[in-house]
């Protein structure tokens, strides 16, 4: 029996390159763990225009909203900065958000102990350190009405409108709530009740939820500001923190850098069940395609592979091989194994994407033998 559909959108520069390592990861969880994935692959953003005149093909955004899971390279690229914006590569990536429905990003900050005197922080301040940050992704100051520059008494004015309903609040909650289950079980939420409405509102629907679905779950809530200083003073205070479009976009940036480069962070985005009680879910490192190293040999492929490891605890409810997955990564990095981008970081022995794979592999294997 096949098992369950991961469709591979490699996408542009490096996103194939980091993505031939991810896959050559899952086909070790195939062949070493018994993890059978239907994987399919298709084409998105440039790499789609070139094939279809389309960043994204309706047959490919069809066979997305299928799949189990979604893993995403990345896209864009000098080739196409000059087409229009409706066909441009990143609105492929857009419309996968958009039709996905993918309400909920998250985007975990973790210290790897090899990683740790790197840090801007003090070590002692990051070592360890293993937090999730939950951002609302459709809803809120990006997207509400009315907004535009408009001209009052003589002058322009520039508006946005931050604009949240209930039923917006509770989802992003409920898969805020549904994660810290699966981790630590704390969720900490956070707005500016103090000076917004819809920060008011925020606190109250997250709390209404907590308290009639998971009260297993500790919940606290802290103003946006105070909460950006905490991830910087003590950041391993927090487990899983929920928040807003905007609140989220500046908070998990800077959660994000406290611990290394960009070649190393994963992301998810999660929308609603599917009818088999799977989430629509996309799983992409959060770097783009990168095209001052593409075509080279030179991207850091980990931040795609630890992606994986998200799609395996988050869509998969393997935790266990997603640790397996993530341990080899941190005896990886502690060997001093470095791609170039991580050298500032410290490191022995630079290498490229294809050897950076090897040793994640050779760690796995590894890993086996050791029991
Ligand atoms: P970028 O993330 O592609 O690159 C920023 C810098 O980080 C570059 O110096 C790059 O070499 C380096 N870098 C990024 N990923 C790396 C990796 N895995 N290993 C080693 N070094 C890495 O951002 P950018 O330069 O602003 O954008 C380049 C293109 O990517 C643009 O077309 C942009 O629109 C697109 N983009 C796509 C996504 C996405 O697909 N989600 C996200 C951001 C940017």
């Amino acid at each position: 029996m096949p098992g369950p559909s991961l469709l591979i959108l490699a996408g542009d520069g490096i996103g194939p390159e980091v993505m031939a390592e991810t896959r050559r990861v899952i086909d070790w969880f195939a062949s070493r763990r018994g993890l059978a994935f239907a994987v399919a692959e298709d084409l998105v953003g440039g790499a789609a225009i070139d094939a279809h005149g389309v960043p994204l093909a309706d047959a490919t955004m069809a066979a997305a909203a299928a799949a189990d899971a979604v893993l995403l390279g990345a896209v864009g690229g000098p080739k196409w900065d000059a087409l229009p914006f409706a066909r441009k590569p990143e609105r492929g990536l857009l419309r996968l958000r958009k039709e996905m429905d993918l309400f909920a990003n998250l985007r975990p900050a973790v210290c790897f102990a090899a990683l740790a005197e790197a840090s801007t922080l003090k070590p002692e301040v990051i070592a360890g350190l293993d937090i999730v940050i939950v951002r609302e992704l459709t809803s809120g100051v990006y997207f509400g009405t009315p907004r535009g520059i408009v001209t009052e008494g003589g002058e322009r004015v520039g508006i946005n409108t931050q604009r949240y309903s209930e039923g917006e609040i509770a989802r992003v909650a409920r898969a805020a709530f549904a994660l810290a289950r699966q981790r630590s079980r704390r969720v900490c939420s956070m707005e500016k009740a103090n000076v917004m409405e819809s920060g008011v509102l925020w606190r109250e629907v997250v709390q209404a939820v907590h308290d009639a679905e998971f009260a297993d779950v500790a919940l606290s809530h802290m103003y946006a500001d105070a909460g950006a200083m905490q991830l910087v003073r003590a950041p391993r205070q927090f487990d899983v923190i929920v928040t807003d479009n905007l609140f989220g976009d500046i908070l998990s940036d800077l959660a994000a850098m406290l611990t290394g480069s960009i070649g190393m962070l994963p992301s998810a985005s999660l929308g609603a069940r599917m009818a088999n009680g799977r989430t629509k879910a996309l799983y992409e490192p959060v770097h783009g395609s990168a095209p001052d190293i593409a075509g080279r040999g030179l991207a850091n492929p980990l931040a795609a592979i630890l992606s994986f490891a998200m799609a395996l605890r988050y869509s998969f409810d393997r935790g266990d091989e997603a640790s397996r997955l993530e341990r080899a990564v941190e005896r990886v990095l502690a060997a001093g194994i470095r791609t170039g981008d991580l050298l500032a970081l410290g490191g022995r022995t630079p290498v490229g994407t294809a050897a950076m794979g090897d040793a994640v592999l050779a760690e796995l294997e590894a890993g086996l033998a050791a029991g």
